[in-house]
C-alpha cells in the first residue's frame, strides 16, 4: 500500500469536488465527523452559481420581461424598449456575488 493510500485511509470520508453535490455532502457529513477530506480541482464554487442555473435564470427572467414589454401593445400599452447589455450583465454579476459571499461563508469553515 502506498503512502498516499495510507494517508487517505485516515479519513472517515473523502468528498471529491466542492460543487453543489460536494457542498451538500460536506454539510451532512460534518454533522457526524470532522475527520473528512475534500479534494477539489478547479474553482471552489458550484457550476450552478458560477455559470449554470443562477446566471441563466437571471438572463431568462430578463428576456421574459423584455418580451412582455415588446408585446405590451397587445394589451393597449405603448412602451419603448431598449436593452442595455452592459447593465444586464452587471445585474447578473451582482446577484452572483451575493451567492458567492454565502458560499465563501461556508468555505471559511473548511480547513483548507
Ligand atoms: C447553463 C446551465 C444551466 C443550468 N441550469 C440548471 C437548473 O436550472 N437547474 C438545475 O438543477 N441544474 C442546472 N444546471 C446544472 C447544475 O449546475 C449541475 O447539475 C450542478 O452544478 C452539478 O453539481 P455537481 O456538484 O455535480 O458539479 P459542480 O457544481 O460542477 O461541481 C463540481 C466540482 O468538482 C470540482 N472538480 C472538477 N474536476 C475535478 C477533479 N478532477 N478532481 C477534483 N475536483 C474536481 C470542480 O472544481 C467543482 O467544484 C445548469 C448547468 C448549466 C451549465
Amino acid at each position: 500500500m502506498s503512502r498516499l493510500d495510507k494517508r487517505l485511509l485516515m479519513y472517515d470520508l473523502i468528498i471529491i469536488g466542492a460543487g453543489t453535490a460536494g457542498i451538500a455532502a460536506y454539510q451532512q457529513a460534518v454533522k457526524s465527523t470532522q475527520n473528512l477530506l475534500i479534494i477539489n480541482d478547479g474553482p471552489w464554487d458550484t457550476t450552478c452559481a458560477r455559470v449554470g442555473c443562477m446566471p441563466s435564470k437571471v438572463l431568462i427572467s430578463t428576456a421574459n420581461r423584455m418580451h412582455d414589454i415588446q408585446h405590451a401593445d397587445r394589451v393597449g400599452l405603448q412602451v419603448e424598449s431598449k436593452i442595455d447589455r452592459s447593465q444586464v450583465m452587471q445585474h447578473v454579476q451582482k446577484l452572483r456575488r451575493t451567492i458567492k459571499i454565502r458560499s465563501n461563508d461556508l468555505l471559511a469553515t473548511f480547513d483548507i
